[in-house]
């Protein structure tokens, strides 16, 4: 479904993706570990399109990303790809049930019956049936993130790119975050997760790609990176000394 191949990009003097390859099947669900700024972020925006690559090649399903030219023709495959973020950005005007239909209803043109059916079933996905009315203030952190996984789903999307979605949650409320997205892969959901939590990367990953200095240094299935590592460098990172 998502093919990269020899990704270069700079923003200015500053070379951020050295060769990128990576590639997604359908039903997969593929982790990029790595320290801070090493590009896992950027690797999502361009599959996204959110930023073109001077170099390399990206498709997403029939649609070669980096040939698109201009924002108008970005927004189809913007609708093909969901997209959760650390900081979720509900509406907050907006109640649970309003900030899941929204998308559907104005850019699909879903009718709203059958947007309010499906916004309630992903609701019931995410475990928040009971939330449909609250606003996202009156929501922890852990239900806002769940609210947003839900959001994303609304759209039907072919792929879904988590980036850190739980780094900023308190630790009480991780767990059933990702208590969610394991069922959503579990039931085929085609994703990309940036993470750092190690343990849930290991369980749930088809393959996991180390990313250092803008490069791809290390990618296999989860128990050959985590366990079978010759590399001195991901053992330390995986252990959590840097
Ligand atoms: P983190 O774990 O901190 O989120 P990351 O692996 O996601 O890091 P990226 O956000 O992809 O890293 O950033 C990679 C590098 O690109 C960093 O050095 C960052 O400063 C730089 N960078 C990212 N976006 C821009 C931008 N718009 N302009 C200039 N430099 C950028
Ligand atoms: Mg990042």
């Amino acid at each position: 479904l998502v093919k990269m191949e020899d990704v270069h990009l700079a923003f200015g003097q500053t070379q951020v993706l050295k060769g990128i390859d990576l590639e997604v099947r359908k039903g997969d669900a593929v982790s990029i570990i790595g320290p801070s700024g090493s590009g896992k972020s950027t690797i999502l925006r361009c599959i996204n399109g959110l930023v073109t690559p001077q170099r390399g090649s990206i498709t997403v399903g029939q649609t070669a990303v980096h040939e698109l030219k201009s924002e108008a023709e970005r927004i189809p495959l913007r609708k093909r790809i969901g997209i959760v973020f650390q900081q979720y950005n509900l509406f907050p005007h907006l109640s649970v049930l309003e900030n899941i239909v929204i998308a559907p209803v104005r850019i699909q043109g879903v009718g709203r019956p059958e947007a309010e059916r499906h916004a309630r079933e992903l609701l019931a996905r995410v475990r928040l049936s009971d939330k449909e009315h609250a606003y996202p203030g009156e929501l922890s952190g852990g239900q806002q993130q769940r609210v947003a996984i839900a959001r994303a789903l609304a759209m039907r999307p072919e792929l879904v790119l988590f980036d850190e979605v739980t780094s900023a949650l308190d630790p009480e409320t991780v767990g059933e975050v990702l208590a969610v997205i394991r069922e959503l892969v579990a039931d085929g959901l085609t994703s990309i997760l940036v993470t750092h939590e190690m343990r849930f990367a290991e369980e749930i990953s088809d393959e996991v790609l180390f990313t250092e200095g803008g490069r791809i240094v290390e990618r296999g299935s989860p128990a050959s990176l985590f366990h079978n590592s010759s590399n001195p460098r991901i053992h330390s990172f995986i252990n959590g000394l840097g």
